[in-house]
């Protein structure tokens, strides 16, 4: 198929754009460098999943001291949709103005909260998320109801919650994009299994980009997805103002496919490097970063998993990330440190498999007894938007990602504000790990959109600024991290960008 629009990886950005974009009649194609995901017993297996990291790329990127790694990344179809957790909050409304944190402030956004929410409920509707709307207190406005109903708490989770409000917190039912129906579970397509966060799903369940973004698309006729092809470079016509095609390396050997637009969705780091590949005359530096922004401003949380243990109570929980704690999210509520903290969800049961996939030397026993007490947390601070922080390639193509954290005062207060709501609900022991690099789960900001061309490189619909059929749409575009998760508001921003990208092709401002 000739398309009219390329769009390049099928993750959160590239799959929720392509379901946008199918009733426009165009005909569309997306590339994606892995294949489907395979169907296969080890999906739900701790070893195969976290210590073979079965599902994660092989490549290696460098850090800033040219010390490989290997990206916790998962090229296939749907990207990292396929193993995410699935928690899809709206950011809050001040996200998206200048949030000022302890070691400074965050990048505004060009948008308002209000120009995204319409997408945020489609988005919601479109990837199945479950919630309550009015249980947190920072969430932001919205007055349709979430389109399914929250995801119950089991009984241990429901007594935790309890005693939290007790103390004065206010644990809400963190939304999550999952398939199930609690009211039918004979039905249900999600049968609610311990497996679900960091795991693909074996029944497919998981409102991820390939089930709630291509596969829809593809039902419209003129969608087709080509798997193993990987976008190598951008090309541009001789004035450098328009995209002409992509060279893209598959089993069918090298090929270049033209399309009147082309969607850059590969991830943030990966949508950097394919820019900064894809240099020319007219681009000396990488293809639209005449701002010198490409790259930079990479951001990916300051995220910790926590173990809390309480000795003398056990946790059966199968499914357990269904409490949000947004308390400390807009401020940390000591007026000595007039900054935000950040956010606290719970995790997926950390069950003995899964601990023993990550702590190998430590006896089994002493897995089993911590799994069987845990209740399990993750807590995200902001990360700022620096320069330095930056994806570059080498001579050879490799990856370079430098990268410094940022705010780790208030990830280290949010830490304590946790422990210390725990140790009042009975769990004296609260263990901390903090994600490294190759935790890039949270990835964005290496393209930022913005008003101005020359502090950023995409327009507020995400088109580059210096041509006219480039668009970047994934985690890239994000001028500032939040504290939130990142899909929602990345498939929000995609629906977006489809709708004002149809307008454009109806208005003729697109040639054939
Ligand atoms: C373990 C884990 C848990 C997570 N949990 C959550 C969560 O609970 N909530 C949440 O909101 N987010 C979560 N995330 C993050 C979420 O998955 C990402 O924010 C989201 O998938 C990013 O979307 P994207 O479109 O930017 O990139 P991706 O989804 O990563 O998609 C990029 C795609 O591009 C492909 N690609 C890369 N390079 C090329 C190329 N050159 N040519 C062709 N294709 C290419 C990749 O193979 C991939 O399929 C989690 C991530 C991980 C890894
Ligand atoms: S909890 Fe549901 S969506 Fe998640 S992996 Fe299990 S069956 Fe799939």
């Amino acid at each position: 198929m000739q398309p009219d629009v390329l769009i390049l990886g099928s993750g959160a950005g590239g799959g929720t754009l392509a379901r946008a974009l199918a009733p426009s009649g165009l005909n569309i194609v997306v590339l994606e460098r892995g294949g489907y995901l395979a169907r296969e017993k080890q999906n739900w297996e701790p070893r195969a999943v976290f210590a073979e990291q079965r599902y994660h790329t092989n490549e290696r990127w460098l850090d800033k001291h040219g010390r490989p790694f290997r990206p916790g990344a998962a090229y296939v179809v749907g990207g990292n949709t396929k193993v995410y957790g699935a928690a899809t909050l709206r950011r809050r409304a001040t996200d998206f103005g200048p949030v000022r944190h302890v070691d400074g402030p965050t990048q505004g956004w060009p948008i308002a909260y209000e120009d995204l929410a319409p997408f945020y409920t489609t988005a919601e509707r479109w990837y199945f998320v479950h919630g309550k709307r009015g249980e947190d207190p920072t969430e932001p406005p919205e007055s349709e109801p979430y389109p399914y109903p929250p995801i119950g708490h089991e009984p241990r989770i429901a007594e935790v919650a309890r005693r939290l409000r007790k103390n004065g917190v206010h644990p809400f039912h963190l939304p999550l994009a999952i398939n199930l129906n609690e009211a039918d579970r004979a039905s249900s397509p999600c049968i609610r299994c311990n497996t679900c966060d960091g795991f693909p799903c074996l029944v497919d369940a998981k409102g991820d980009a390939e089930w709630s973004g291509l596969r829809p698309a593809q039902d419209a006729g003129h969608v087709e997805v080509r798997i193993g092809a990987r976008a190598r470079r951008i090309l541009t016509d001789e004035t450098g103002r328009r995209v002409i095609g992509v060279e893209v390396e598959s089993d069918r050997g090298p090929e270049t496919i033209t399309a009147r637009v082309v969607i850059v969705s590969a991830g943030a780091v990966n949508s950097a490097a394919l820019l900064l590949a894809s240099r020319n005359d007219k681009h000396p530096n990488g293809l639209a970063n005449a701002s010198d922004q490409v790259g930079r401003n990479y951001m990916c949380h300051n995220n910790s998993a926590v173990l809390a243990i309480s000795p003398l109570e056990r946790n059966p929980t199968i499914f357990q990330k269904t409490i949000g704690i947004n308390d400390v999210y807009l401020d940390s509520g000591d007026p000595a440190f007039p900054y935000p903290l950040g956010h606290i969800q719970l995790l997926g049961k950390a069950t003995a498999g899964v601990l023993e996939a990550q702590r190998p030397r430590v006896p089994a026993s002493i897995l089993t007894w911590m799994a069987t007490h845990s209740v399990d947390w993750w807590i995200t601070t902001e990360d700022l938007a620096r320069p330095e922080n930056r994806v570059t390639l080498d001579a050879q193509g490799k990856i370079h990602l430098a990268y410094r954290s940022t705010n780790l005062e208030e990830h280290t207060r949010l830490a304590q504000t946790l422990k210390t709501m725990l140790g009042k609900i009975g769990f004296p022991i609260v263990l901390f790990q903090k994600m490294g690099i190759e935790a890039i789960a949270h990835q964005c900001g290496t393209a930022r959109f913005g008003a101005d061309p020359t502090s950023s490189v995409l327009d507020p619909f995400c088109r580059a600024h210096e041509l006219e059929n480039l668009y970047v749409v994934d985690g890239a575009f994000m001028p500032s991290a939040s504290a939130v998760n990142p899909s929602l508001t990345i498939m929000a921003q995609a629906i977006r960008v489809a709708q004002s990208l149809q307008e454009r092709f109806r208005a003729g401002d697109i040639p054939a």
